[in-house]
């Protein structure tokens, strides 16, 4: 197979004129990750930390909050504070130990070992692609808000393109969230080199049809390459207000309008649009779900997240409500967790998403499983438990993609 060299002096000239430069990149040098518990009936409270606080990396979360902290806001901080721990000394210093983007010669596992650019990313496809132009080809799922493609592969096997039940996988939905580009990428590498070589893998590509999209979210990742790494919308603008970004996973057209599991602030990290679906990305997304489902079906649907160490099953929307296979959602998610566990030690925590981490409106899960029929639809959260977060070094990518594709296989044969 011919592997192309990569590297990041290809960054798209094309992108050039969208990228805004205007804003100076974020140093998070010493800033602090602060856990805060929340005094009691504190909405107000809350409101205030958030707006003291650079990011909350946990939104939702009712037991306690997760926020970057600048130097000169911390004793603010932690004053309104029920009671405070420091999670993370030094943001800047954690986002060191990603390393440097590297270029290497793909498909090969070394691609896995160092955090890539988004222009590489989209060479990596393209270059996996052409290794295996008799069982897979290039797919796209609409646009971004800055016009750029979302990106995808889909993978068959014995049976032939498109003959088989949908395995529908997302990944980079929310932008900061980089471990989840490398860990889809794996699943797609994994797929096609091992096709001929291994007997398992064989089995699983040629049971279902692939639709693999790494990167969903793509002006939010670059943004997190240009400008802000702990960036998590998309990179939409209102009229109306200067704050900018919908969150994708609270903008599915299904009980997007169900009040608690998303924000109507444009500020918020989870600010859930002005309307269901009035983002160009989910756009995109729901017309591939609904495509794929009017097709042959979606047998699984995965939407990969971090951090957390999660596999999570609807609803989102309501706590008490359970899919008539709940019971079968269980023990595929049982299944994929003792796996991860066997490959690493790694604990995943699995459930219901509402009653397990909290209450989630228009997200993908729920648009999957109810409008999109998939048979199974899960979330991954992926490492870590919040000591790194976001930014897992890069020393840690290789154990990762590696545990999870492990759970996810597990999921597959069962599915
Ligand atoms: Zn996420």
């Amino acid at each position: 197979m011919k592997g192309l060299v990569i590297s990041s002096l290809l960054l798209p000239l094309a992108l050039a004129g969208v990228v805004p430069r205007a804003e100076e990149k974020v140093d998070y040098s010493g800033f602090k990750v602060l856990r805060v518990a929340l005094p009691e009936s504190t909405e107000d409270i809350e409101a205030q930390i958030e707006e003291l606080a650079a990011h909350v990396l946990n939104p939702g979360k009712s037991a306690h909050l997760d926020v970057v902290v600048s130097p000169e806001n911390i004793d603010a901080v932690t004053a309104l504070a029920a009671e405070s721990s420091v999670v993370n000394e030094d943001v800047g210093a954690a986002l060191a130990e990603e390393g440097e983007f590297k270029a290497y010669a793909v498909p090969s596992e070394s691609w896995f070992t160092a955090y890539h650019s988004y222009a590489d990313h989209t060479l990596f496809l393209r270059d996996l692609q052409a290794g295996f132009t008799g069982q897979s080809e290039l797919v796209t799922a609409g646009s971004s808000v800055q016009g750029r493609v979302i990106n995808g592969i889909h993978i068959w096997g014995s049976g032939g393109k498109g003959s088989k039940p949908a395995v529908l996988i997302h990944g980079t939905v929310h932008a900061r969230e980089w471990i989840t580009t490398m860990t889809t990428e794996y699943f797609a590498w994994q797929l096609l080199t091992k096709y001929s070589s291994d007997a398992t893998i064989r089995a699983l590509v040629d049971k279902f049809d692939y639709y693999i999209m790494p990167v969903v979210n793509p002006d939010g990742f670059v943004y997190t390459q240009t400008n802000d790494r702990l960036w998590r919308k998309n990179r939409q603008t209102l009229s109306s207000n200067s704050c900018v970004g919908r969150d994708i996973n609270r903008n599915w057209p299904y009980k997007w309008e169900v009040p608690g599991g998303a924000s109507t602030n444009p500020c918020s990290e989870t600010y859930k649009g002005q309307a269901a679906g009035d983002a160009p990305e989910n756009r995109g997304l729901v017309a591939q779900v609904n495509a794929l489902r009017d097709a042959r079906g979606i047998r699984l649907y995965l939407d990969v997240h971090s951090y957390g160490q999660y596999i999570l099953w609807p609803y989102g929307y309501d706590c008490s409500l359970r899919p008539d296979n709940d019971a079968k959602l269980r023990s595929l998610a049982t299944s994929a967790a003792s796996a991860i566990r066997a490959v690493s030690g790694t604990g995943y925590t699995i459930g219901p998403a509402c009653s397990t981490l909290y209450a989630t409106t228009g997200d993908s899960t729920d648009y999957t499983d109810v409008p999109g029929n998939a048979t199974y639809s899960y979330t991954y959260e992926l490492r870590d438990t919040g000591t790194y977060g976001f930014s897992l070094p890069a020393n840690q990518i290789q154990p990762t993609v590696r545990e999870t594709w492990a759970g996810v296989v597990s999921m597959l044969q069962g599915a």
